[in-house]
């Protein structure tokens, strides 16, 4: 066990994470950041970013995490590889145990885990990863403007990225894995009604074709048992994301899907001293400015706390 109370622990190191790291260790908290399994979170597998506000030619997502992580050691963020095991937030100071071996204390935490895309699970989808298969339309979609693209997925997601990418695409090819969406009627409609969207239902992946970018797909129909090539440069995949919160599960409150519940406009949890922001709390935005956003909100918020706690 490591003597030292911290006054601000951080848990992930994605724009979330780092962004806290940044304003708490500005405001003079040192905060301590334990990396987790995935340093740098979804933005490693990301190349370019070329939405984030203040980079006017893109960047690559692994060089903006580590310019974030550096930006955050510059004030003196103790930047940590590790991965936290398991939690005990029922006093304080809060604990917190790393790599199952190693105890660590601190007045406040903030979860900044993320959350991971989920995949088909298929060779060719892992292969063909950041070479025309994503699973973000926001981010990826502009690469394939005036293309054919394929997407996968039936719920909500999966219906406002094909919506997105019909803007921007010539045509939008739906795989939808059973003869109905599970997506809300109206986000359904919006998709049915858009002419350069096709639906094909009852239809699972086989393959992703392509060998340095994606070509097309291997297709079958599942009710008839009918196989087929189609084409497309472009291949997303929105079957839902799963938020990195079973540490927390009994311990923090937390919707059905495990996204972490914040307290109206902040980023409390249901446990004083605890903060959760990026997109382990938000599944609606998930976009990499907006989780940079909630960090530096739980920092803000992180600070006030112990301010009103007389440290
Ligand atoms: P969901 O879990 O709601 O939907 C996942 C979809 O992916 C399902 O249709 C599922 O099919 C399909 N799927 C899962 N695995 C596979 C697979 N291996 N192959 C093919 N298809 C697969 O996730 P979402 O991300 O869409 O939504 C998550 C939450 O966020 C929901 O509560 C949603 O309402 C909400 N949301 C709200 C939005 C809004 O209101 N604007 C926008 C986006 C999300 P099946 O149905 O057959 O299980």
């Amino acid at each position: 066990m490591e003597n030292t109370v911290h006054s601000c622990l951080i848990i992930g190191s994605g724009p979330a994470g780092y962004t806290a790291a940044i304003y708490a260790s500005r405001a003079g908290l040192k905060p301590v950041l334990y990396t987790g399994p995935e340093p740098g979170g979804q933005l490693m597998i990301t190349n370019d970013v070329e939405n984030f506000p203040g980079y006017p030619d893109g960047i690559m997502g692994p060089q903006m995490m580590e310019d974030l992580r550096k930006q955050a050691e510059r004030f003196g963020a103790d930047i940590r590889s590790g991965m936290i095991t398991s939690v005990d937030f029922s006093s304080s100071p809060l604990k917190v145990m790393v790599d199952e071996e190693k105890e660590v204390q601190a007045l406040t935490i903030i979860i900044s885990t993320g959350a991971s895309a989920k995949w088909l699970g298929i060779e060719s989808e892992t292969r063909l990863n950041g070479k025309g298969v994503s699973a973000c339309a926001v981010c990826d979609g502009f690469f394939f403007r005036n293309q054919e693209v394929i997407i996968v997925g039936a719920g909500d997601t999966a219906c406002e990225e094909a919506t997105y990418l019909s803007k921007l695409c010539k045509k939008v090819t739906m795989l939808v894995r059973r003869g109905e969406m599970r997506a809300s009627t109206i986000m359904q409609n919006r998709v049915l009604n858009t002419p350069n969207i096709e639906v094909l239902w009852n239809t699972e992946t086989l393959e992703i074709l392509g060998t340095d970018g994606v070509e097309g797909a291997r297709i079958k129909n599942v009710k008839t048992g009918e196989e087929k090539t189609i084409a497309a440069t472009g291949f997303f995949v929105a079957i839902g994301h799963q938020p990195n919160t079973a540490i927390f599960k009994g311990v923090v409150a937390m919707d059905e899907n495990g996204y972490i519940h914040t307290d109206k406009i902040s980023t409390r949890t249901n446990i004083p001293g605890v903060f959760a922001c990026g997109d382990a709390q938000d599944h609606i935005y998930r976009q990499a400015i907006t989780a940079a956003g909630t960090g530096c909100m739980a920092a803000l918020d992180a600070e006030r706390y112990l301010a009103s706690t007389g440290h």
